[in-house]
């Protein structure tokens, strides 16, 4: 900003949204196919470099849709964004829900309620399209569309663990795997 003038950066408090922590509460956990939800704290959301070279280096989805990395915004960039919300949402799911499908649902919800910053991310890469247009901003499902948590540069077990829900590594296809979605709320 010119003329010397500071720009003071907007304390999280002022920009929290009337929705209180109950009716979020209620909101989400009352949805079919949510086992639980917590409320996080956008700086307890843990986020750390490793993750994105998990998806470039052993993950084939790597580059192959816009919503995973390298389209995705960095663990850097990511910590940058959190930090800017007091109020999160994760969102534990049944197996056979789809995280996405229903992350983008609450989220128009909770955005509808008055909580402007609402932004949802689920897991797993876009199954919207057969093959991604790769461009940026051309994206066919725009409104639907959301990454995961991890091409976020989101550490996920990290943050479910920290939450006091349960994650494992999956060892064998007879284990049932866990399903986690965030809400960045506000
Ligand atoms: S909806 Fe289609 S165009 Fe958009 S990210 Fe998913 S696969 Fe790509």
């Amino acid at each position: 900003m010119g003329c010397g003038v500071s720009r003071k950066r907007e304390s999280p408090r002022e920009t929290k949204s009337d929705l209180s922590d109950e009716a979020l509460r209620r909101l989400v956990g009352g949805r079919p196919g949510v086992k639980a939800v917590k409320i996080v704290a956008g700086v307890d959301v843990e986020t750390s470099p490793w993750v994105r070279l998990k998806c470039q280096f052993g993950c084939d989805g790597y580059g192959q849709c816009l919503v995973c990395p390298p389209y995705t915004p960095t663990p850097q960039e990511m910590r940058q964004v959190l930090d800017s919300y007091q109020r999160t949402l994760l969102v534990h799911f049944e197996p056979e829900v789809t995280v996405k499908d229903t992350i983008v649902e609450l989220e128009r919800e909770i955005f509808l309620r008055g909580a402007w910053k609402a932004l949802g991310l689920g897991a797993g890469p876009c199954y919207l399209c057969e093959n991604c247009v790769l461009k940026v901003g051309a994206c066919r499902h725009a409104e639907r569309a959301r990454p995961a948590m991890e091409a976020c540069g989101i550490d996920v077990f990290t943050t479910v663990r920290k939450a006091g829900l349960p994650v494992e590594v999956v060892r064998t296809t007879r284990q049932c795997p866990n399903y986690f979605g965030l809400i960045l709320v506000d």
